[in-house]
C-alpha cells in the first residue's frame, strides 16, 4: 500500500482544470473539466489511509472514502465504483455539488499543511467513468414483493428512498408536481453546477429498475392524501421546502422584483428547451439588465452566476453581513467573483424605487455588533449611510420555508414543528400517522442534497422494517 498511497508530501493537490471565467460566462456548461485517468489516480494516491478517517466521519453518507481512493490509485476503477455506490445512490451528483469544503474535504487530516485530498472530484470521476464503461446498472430486485410504497416528491430524498426500496423488491410509485423528476436537482440548481443530463440519465435508470413515476401530480390537489394512503402500504413525504421568504418595504411589490426560485426555474426550463413565456417576454431574463440579487446563501450565488451567463449589464449581490459571515460556500463566492459579480457586503435594502417597474434599490450600510446568545453577531444599520443601486431586475434569495402541509393534505393529524417542518420520530422516520414517513428538507428545513440522500436511504430501511413487521404475521397465517 505504502508504495501507491501517502503521496501527499510529494504530489500537490490538483483540482480538475477549471474553465477560464471569460469562457464560463458565455455558456451554462459545468465549469470543471474531468480528471484525466492518470491525474485521478495521482490525486487519490495522496490519501494517507487514516485508521480513523475523519473524511468519512464528516460525510453525511459515511462513505468508505479511503477504500475507494486506494482502489482508484491502483487503477481498480470498477471496484472503486462498487464501493462508492454501496452507500450513495447518486455519487456523481454529490461529487459535483456537495460543499466538500464543509464536509469530507474540510475534515481531511492532510488539510492541515498539505491541502486535502480532492475527494469530491475523484468521486465524480469514478462514477462518470462507470457510466461511460456501462458498469452502472438499474437496481432491479432479486425478488418482487407485493407491498407498495408511495413517495411524494421526486427530489434527491424521494429518489434515494425509491431506489433502496425498489432494490428490496417493493412496488414503488413516485408522485411529483413537476413534469420531470429531480426536484431542485433539475429545476433549482443551475446547469453550470450540475448538468441536467446527469439527472436525466438517473431518471432513466430508476424507470428501468421498475419504479413508476406519476408526474404532474400535486398530492393534496390532483390526488388527495387520503387516496394516496389508501393506495399504498406505506407513504414517504419528501416534498422539500418551497415557500420563499419575502421582503417588505416601500416599492416591494413593483414589477421586476422576482423570487429566486421562479428566476432559476425559468432559466433551467429554458436550458432544457421548454417553452417559458416569462422568459420569452424578458420578465425572467437578465439580458442587458442591471441585476441586484439580495441574499448571501447558495441560492443567491446561483442567481448571480445565472444572470452573468444570461448577459446582464451588471450583477451585484447585496448581503447584510460580511464575506466571513455569509452562509454560501466560499468556493461558489470565488467562482462568482471570477465571473464578474460585484459583492456589496454589509448592505441591506430599505426600499425599491420606480413607478411602473423597479429602477433601483435604496440600501443602507450595516455594521456588525456584539454576538447574541447563539454566538451570531447582530447587524445594525448605520444612520445616514443610504445609497442607491440601479436595478431593472431584483432577485430575492432570502431562503425558504415549508408550506402548510396539514392544510394542503387536509390531514390535521400530520404534526409539524413551529417552523412548519414535518415532525418525525428521528429513529424510525415515522410521523404521528401510522405508515406515513417523512425525509429530506421537509423534515430538516432547507439543507443539502447529500443530507436528503442520507435521509432517503435511512427512511427506506425503516419503511422496510415497518412493512416486514406488519407482513410477518400475515405470512404465517397464510401457510
Ligand atoms: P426537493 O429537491 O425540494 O424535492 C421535493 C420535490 O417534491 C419537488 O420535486 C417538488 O415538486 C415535489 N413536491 C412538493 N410538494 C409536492 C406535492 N404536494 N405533491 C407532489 N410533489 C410535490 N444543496 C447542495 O448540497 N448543493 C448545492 O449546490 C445546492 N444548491 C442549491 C441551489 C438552490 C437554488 C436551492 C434552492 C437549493 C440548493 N441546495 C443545494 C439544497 C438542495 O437542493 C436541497 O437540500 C435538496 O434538493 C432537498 O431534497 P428534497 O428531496 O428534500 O427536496
Ligand atoms: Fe464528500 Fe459529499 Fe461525497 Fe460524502 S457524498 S464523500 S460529503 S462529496
Ligand atoms: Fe485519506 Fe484525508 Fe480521509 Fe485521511 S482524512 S483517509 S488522508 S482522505
Amino acid at each position: 500500500m505504502a508504495e501507491r498511497m501517502l503521496k501527499f508530501v510529494t504530489v500537490p493537490q490538483q483540482m480538475p482544470a477549471k474553465r477560464a471565467a471569460a469562457e464560463r460566462r458565455q455558456d451554462f456548461d459545468e465549469i470543471y473539466r474531468e480528471f484525466a485517468d492518470a491525474e485521478a489516480a495521482r490525486q487519490a494516491s495522496r490519501c494517507s489511509q487514516c485508521g480513523v478517517p475523519f473524511c468519512s466521519v464528516h460525510c453525511p453518507l459515511s462513505n468508505n472514502i479511503p477504500d475507494w481512493l486506494k482502489l482508484t490509485a491502483e487503477g481498480r476503477l470498477e471496484e472503486a465504483y462498487e464501493v462508492s455506490s454501496a452507500t450513495n445512490t447518486f455519487p456523481e451528483i454529490c461529487g459535483r455539488i456537495c460543499p466538500q469544503d464543509r464536509l469530507c474535504e474540510g475534515n481531511c487530516v492532510i488539510e492541515k499543511g498539505f491541502e486535502s485530498v480532492t475527494i469530491g472530484a475523484v468521486e465524480k470521476y469514478i462514477t462518470d467513468t462507470a457510466f461511460e464503461r456501462g458498469w452502472v446498472k438499474p437496481g432491479r430486485p432479486r425478488e418482487e414483493r407485493p407491498e407498495s410504497v408511495g413517495i411524494v416528491g421526486a427530489g434527491p430524498g424521494g429518489l434515494a428512498a425509491a431506489e433502496w426500496l425498489r432494490r428490496r423488491g417493493y412496488q414503488v410509485t413516485v408522485y411529483d408536481t413537476y413534469d420531470r423528476p429531480g426536484g431542485l436537482l433539475i429545476y433549482g440548481i443551475p446547469n453550470f453546477k450540475l448538468e441536467k443530463e446527469v439527472v436525466l440519465r438517473r431518471w432513466k435508470l430508476l424507470e428501468e429498475a421498475g419504479i413508476r413515476f406519476e408526474l404532474g401530480c400535486r398530492v393534496g390537489e390532483t390526488l388527495s392524501f387520503a387516496d394516496l394512503r389508501a393506495r399504498h402500504d406505506a407513504v414517504l413525504i419528501a416534498t422539500g421546502v418551497y415557500k420563499a421568504r419575502d421582503i417588505g418595504g416601500p416599492g416591494s411589490g413593483l414589477p421586476g422584483i422576482v423570487p429566486a426560485l421562479s428566476y432559476l426555474i425559468a432559466s433551467n426550463r429554458h436550458s432544457l428547451g421548454d417553452d417559458v413565456p416569462d422568459f420569452a417576454s424578458g420578465a425572467l431574463d437578465a439580458r442587458g439588465k442591471d441585476v441586484v440579487v439580495i441574499g448571501g446563501g447558495d441560492t443567491a450565488m446561483d442567481c448571480v452566476r445565472t444572470a452573468i451567463r444570461q448577459g446582464a449589464k451588471s450583477v451585484k449581490c447585496l448581503y447584510r453581513r460580511d464575506q466571513a459571515n455569509m452562509p454560501g460556500s466560499m468556493r461558489e463566492v470565488k467562482n462568482a467573483q471570477e465571473e464578474g459579480v460585484e459583492f456589496v457586503w454589509l448592505s441591506a435594502p430599505e426600499a425599491f424605487l420606480g413607478d411602473s417597474a423597479v429602477t433601483g434599490v435604496r440600501a443602507v450600510r450595516m455594521h456588525l455588533g456584539l454576538p447574541d446568545a447563539s454566538g451570531r453577531q447582530s447587524v445594525d444599520p448605520m444612520p445616514g449611510s443610504h445609497f442607491t443601486v440601479p436595478a431593472d431586475l431584483v432577485v430575492k434569495a432570502l431562503g425558504f420555508d415549508p408550506e402548510d402541509l396539514p392544510k394542503l393534505f387536509d390531514e390535521p393529524g400530520l404534526e409539524v414543528s413551529r417552523w412548519g417542518t414535518v415532525k418525525v420520530n428521528h429513529r424510525t422516520f415515522m410521523t404521528e400517522l401510522p405508515g406515513v414517513f417523512a425525509a429530506g428538507d421537509i423534515v430538516r428545513g432547507a439543507s443539502l442534497v447529500v443530507w436528503a440522500i442520507r435521509d432517503g436511504r435511512d427512511a427506506a430501511a425503516q419503511i422496510d422494517s415497518y412493512i416486514c413487521s406488519k407482513a410477518a404475521p400475515v405470512a404465517v397465517a397464510a401457510e
